[in-house]
């Protein structure tokens, strides 16, 4: 597994990341969906009109930490990607990303999934 002890988002006074934090009820979110493995919000810093990270409770740091057993977990975060772009009227389509490592641009270490649409992406991504 890849190096997990930084991350720019991580509380220097807690040992739980910003996303730990808001599953916690700690930190306010603007949570659309929550159920017993996973919660929703909107990003805070959003790169599209919809911007919705999908976040499971058990705290995964990266896609390198996956484990054979979380593969249903996985699964679930995609039908609640698809559950939330219609409800966010994407009829046009959307983009899912998992930021995985420095290298992948991944800067808060709970695995999460981004939900981005409302308009037309590029690629590759930067
Ligand atoms: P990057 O920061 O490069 O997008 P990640 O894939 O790790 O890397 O995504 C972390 C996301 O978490 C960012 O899009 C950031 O805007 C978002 N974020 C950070 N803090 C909060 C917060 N308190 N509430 C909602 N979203 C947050």
């Amino acid at each position: 597994p890849l190096d997990s002890a930084h991350g720019l988002w991580t509380d220097p006074m807690s040992e739980k990341t910003i996303f730990q934090r808001i599953i916690d009820g700690e930190e306010d979110a603007d949570i659309l969906h929550e159920d017993d493995r996973c919660v929703a919000f909107r990003d805070i810093n959003p790169e599209a009109p919809t911007h919705i990270l999908i976040v499971p409770r058990k705290p995964i740091p990266s896609l390198d930490d996956l484990d054979t057993e979380d593969k249903d977990l996985v699964g679930h975060l995609f039908v609640v990607a698809r559950e939330l772009a219609q409800e966010e009227g994407l009829r046009d389509g959307y983009r899912t990303v998992i930021n995985c490592g420095d290298d992948g641009g991944q800067s808060v270490w709970h695995l999460h999934l981004h939900l981005l649409g409302g308009r037309r992406m590029s690629w590759p991504p930067g």
